[in-house]
């Protein structure tokens, strides 16, 4: 072909190179032998018995139906639980490759659907291109961070995306850049998200979800021991006679070095061991002793701990208290700070705080002030005083109803002059009249709880189920109570004078 001086060329090889590099009819062979899929389950995964479950039933169910039409996958969770590698899994015990496709910050509607050619720099979307990386017509596509999909001016990529998911219309799935239409019906997709609540509602009908819970740190230790040390160590090209990390340490650095609910941080300090383990041998002259790490010998390899116990001394004042929150990336407990200055009865609240957890505040405080002889305190103090209410860690923002208790207890030892036990974590909305309402994401806050080493906690009385179904490694660790008024509340949690 000569040369156009346009450029005109080099577009026009640039598409007929995508259209013949991509996987138009080739596929591989679907193997659906549920005893093997199990296995490759188990050997991949710790734990997670009724998750493997699930997905031993969606792969029978594709089985018996010889189709891949139905709800889409989806696996919730906070980050480092496993979502992508039980992906990995399910594409391995099927017998197809594997694809990855990251959500995570996609705006604009041409990143799934392509930019029309006579775009300068146009490109196919994400499908595309993945499905001619893994170059094969059926792979398992993960749609990762289904949640973070955002949308703006530029077009709506969930619509693009249900375009892209629906059976009825993926046969024919028409990329703006191929405009020739690829049949999409052959994958299987799995989506990933942290929490539903951001996608898209049209999308979210067609889901059926597999909640993944945080790890405990015994769970954390066991996968560790199992997965991750032997696989660090083959990567780091070390034989497991060569190194050795011992559990004392493994669990060191779950409750020391990383503070998650999954398990990426502790993958990266097992990896860090790893390099240093790897030059230690490399360096010998001759062969010599395993390179064994031992709890004692962490400081020295990683450093000081980045973690030490969260609680320890926060609480030495009046006016503090803990409190539990929930988050798409797993619990975390929360410190309530209430201070009072000279004033005329105003409530401050700071530390990006959303609507419902200001009107927490201020039920609070009117609760307080209704039953102030009751409680002990002062009642004139009102009218001299202002209320300052603090959450630290002002970046992130907080919401929802379920600190109520800790702000009403904060709120008690600041006027009562006692402080709140400091080994004590609190969560419940708060009814004017003085109930403790049940919240939501109780297992993630206990776990949350155990992990900074909070030794007791306050749940509402109507959240006992909750309790109940907490991992037996929670329930040993933390005393609990549980409060049908905000009056309970004092008893457990306000020391005396
Ligand atoms: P996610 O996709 O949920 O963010 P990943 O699948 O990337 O998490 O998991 C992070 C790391 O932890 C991976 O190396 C993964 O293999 C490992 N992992 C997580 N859960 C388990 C488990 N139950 N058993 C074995 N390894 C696990």
């Amino acid at each position: 072909m000569p040369k156009s001086p346009s450029g005109e060329h080099s577009i026009i090889r640039n598409y007929l190179d995508w259209i013949v590099h991509l996987p138009w009819e080739r596929t591989t062979e679907d193997r659906l032998d549920l005893d093997e899929a199990a296995r490759i389950l188990d050997a991949g995964h710790h734990g997670l018995a009724k998750i493997k479950d699930r997905l031993l039933e969606f792969l029978a169910v594709i089985k018996l139906r010889r189709s891949l039409k139905g709800p889409l996958l989806c696996l919730v969770g906070p980050p480092g639980v496993g979502k992508t590698s039980l992906g990995k899994s399910v594409a391995e015990a099927l017998g197809r490759k594997f694809l990855r496709i990251s959500l995570g910050g996609v705006r604009d509607e041409a990143e799934i659907r392509g930019h029309r050619r006579t775009y300068i720099g146009a490109m196919p979307g994400r499908f595309i291109q993945g499905l001619r990386k893994a170059d094969s017509a059926n792979p398992v596509i993960l749609l990762d961070e289904l949640d973070k999909v955002g949308g703006d001016s530029r077009g709506d990529p969930a619509a693009a995306l249900l375009e892209a998911l629906d059976p009825q219309q993926n046969k024919t799935f028409t990329d703006h850049y191929l405009d020739l239409p690829f049949d999409l019906s052959r994958a299987l997709f799995i989506a990933t998200a942290n929490w539903l609540e951001p996608i898209h509602p049209a999308l979210r009908d067609r889901l059926e979800v597999i909640e993944l819970p945080s790890y405990t740190t015994r769970e954390k230790v066991e996968i560790a021991r199992k997965h991750l040390v032997p696989r660090q160590l083959a990567e780091h090209g070390l034989k497991r006679s060569q190194a050795r990390i011992q559990d004392a340490a493994l669990r060191g650095i779950v409750e020391q070095y990383t503070r998650e609910a999954g398990c990426r941080q502790l993958e990266r300090e097992i990896a860090s061991l790893a390099r240093k383990a790897a030059r230690d041998i490399a360096g010998r002259k001759r062969g010599g002793k395993v390179f064994n790490v031992s709890g004692a010998r962490l400081v020295k390899l990683l450093g000081p701990p980045k973690y030490e116990s969260e609680t320890a001394g926060r609480i030495a004042q009046c006016g503090i208290a803990i409190g539990l929150a929930w988050t798409p990336v797993g619990g975390e407990i929360l410190f309530i700070e209430a201070t009072r200055m000279p004033g005329k009865g105003g409530l401050i609240l700071t530390g990006s705080l959303g609507e419902i957890m200001k009107e927490s505040a201020q039920t609070a405080l009117s609760y307080l002030r209704s039953n102030a002889e009751d409680i002990g305190i002062d009642a004139t103090f009102f009218e001299k005083s202002d209320i300052h209410v603090h959450v630290p860690a002002g970046a992130t923002p907080k919401d929802g109803p379920s600190a109520g208790v800790a702000i009403v207890m904060a709120l008690t030892s600041l006027l009562t002059g006692c402080r709140v036990r400091p080994d004590l974590a609190m969560t419940g909305e708060i009814s004017l009249r003085g109930r403790v309402l049940p919240v939501g994401g109780v297992k993630e806050k206990l776990l949350a709880a155990a992990r900074a080493g909070v030794k007791r906690v306050i749940l509402p009385e109507r959240n006992r189920k909750d309790w109940d179904e907490a991992p037996a490694e929670v329930r040993d660790r933390i005393d609990v109570s549980f409060a049908r008024q905000i009056s309970d509340l004092s008893p457990l949690a306000i020391l005396k004078k």
